[in-house]
């Protein structure tokens, strides 16, 4: 527990039979449950004022300096209903590190990570009935900081908030795991060396939304980026890490070289490839090594990883000179394994050997 004291606010509540419909189907991202934290930082009185209330719109002055200069920066992690009925949360304490080198970047304050911690695991404890127990469900949470100083003037704002708001959400493929179309952008960069392409921060994504309209203009439901100055070099997709799977027993993935986001996905899933024996390189690895490889056949699969959905196969990458095709594009074997073994550990019916899972300490948890 950290030090600084919480107020709660207690919301006029969704009434249950409504909440039990919306778990019925919830998606993602559209629905959002009965309450929030809000901390505030200032740069005299640090951290103080930490809250969790009633979910709603938050008052913020038009020249706050998030409005303009874009300073923020988020993360995501799931709440997961166990098999037993307890509710878990996964690797939480390194969502909290990542905040802070993101922060870092973005010259924003440094939350400590207890504080991360206990923000997250209130907001789950007081709307505990909204983690759904179906299949591949889980209550997706948005922690995230922004400046909100009232000053037009170009300098790391000195009033911040942190925030945290949840949302439900259902399995990430309907029907079924599907290997996804992905699209080669070689226009367009997310990141450059020296810039926020490690950062988890909206501005990443803003430049991302434009090459993503692309992809989907061309059938693909997600953008590859490539190195800024290397366009046959892979950085990873809009928002998730990439791997290419090798048939000697090999795991490539791009090194995290400053301009790829460090995804607790990315890092969890090499540990479990390493743990059955597989070898993992972190190193550059290009759009040719792949074609190629396709073509000899000694890269079998690939699929980009990351909190959301979890594992996504890939079945085809798409450039408006090539194709790269897995035949017939079924999910890889070992794709599916890896993430049925991850997802096994976040439900709990698989012996969590890692220590990854942290209990959230719900009062008058049901069973
Ligand atoms: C969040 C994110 C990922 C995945 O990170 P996880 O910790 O695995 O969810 C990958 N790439 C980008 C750009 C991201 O923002």
């Amino acid at each position: 527990m950290s030090d600084l004291t919480f107020t709660t606010t207690e919301a006029d509540r969704l009434p249950a039979a409504e909440r039990e419909a919306l778990l019925q189907d919830p998606g993602f991202g559209d629905h959002f449950t009965d309450h929030m934290v809000s901390i505030i930082w200032t740069r005299d009185a640090g951290w103080h004022d930490a809250q969790v209330l009633p979910y709603g719109p938050i008052q913020m002055d038009p020249a706050s300096s998030v409005l303009h200069y874009g300073q923020e920066i988020f993360e995501g992690l799931k709440a997961y209903r166990a098999a037993d009925g307890s509710i878990v949360t996964f690797r939480p304490e390194e969502n909290a590190r990542r905040l802070n080198e993101s922060a870092e970047r973005i010259a924003l304050p440094q939350l400590p990570v207890d504080l991360f911690v206990e923000a997250v695991n209130r907001l789950v404890a007081i709307d505990a009935d909204w983690v759904p127990a179906g299949a591949d469900q889980s209550l997706y949470l948005r922690p995230f900081m922004i400046a909100d100083e009232s000053f037009l003037g170009v300098r790391a704002a000195q009033r911040a908030r942190f925030m945290v708001i949840a949302s439900p959400a259902g399995p990430y493929f309907t029907g079924g795991v599907k290997p996804v179309s992905i699209w080669l952008s070689q226009d367009y960069a997310r990141a450059g060396n020296g810039g926020t392409g490690a950062a988890k921060c909206g501005g990443n994504y803003a430049a991302s939304l434009l090459p993503q309209n692309v992809a989907a203009e061309n059938g693909c439901q997600q953008v590859l980026f490539t190195d800024a100055n290397s366009p046959d070099v892979i950085d990873e997709l809009g928002g998730m890490n990439l791997f290419l799977v090798r048939d000697d027993k090999t795991l490539l993935t791009p090194a995290l070289n400053g301009n790829i986001l460090p995804g607790i996905t990315r890092k969890s899933l090499i540990q479990l490839a390493k743990d059955r024996g597989y070898a993992v390189e972190e190193r550059s690895v290009t759009v040719t090594e792949w074609r190629e490889g396709v073509a000899d056949g000694s890269i079998t699969e690939a699929f980009a990883c990351g909190t959301a959905a979890v594992i996504t196969p890939i079945g085809q990458l798409k450039s408006p000179d090539f194709t790269i095709d897995f035949g017939d594009r079924s999910p890889g074997e070992f794709t599916l394994s890896l993430r049925e073994e991850l997802t096994g550990m976040q439900y709990g019916t698989r012996e969590d050997r890692h220590g990854w899972l942290t209990q959230v300490p719900v009062a008058g948890a049901a069973a």
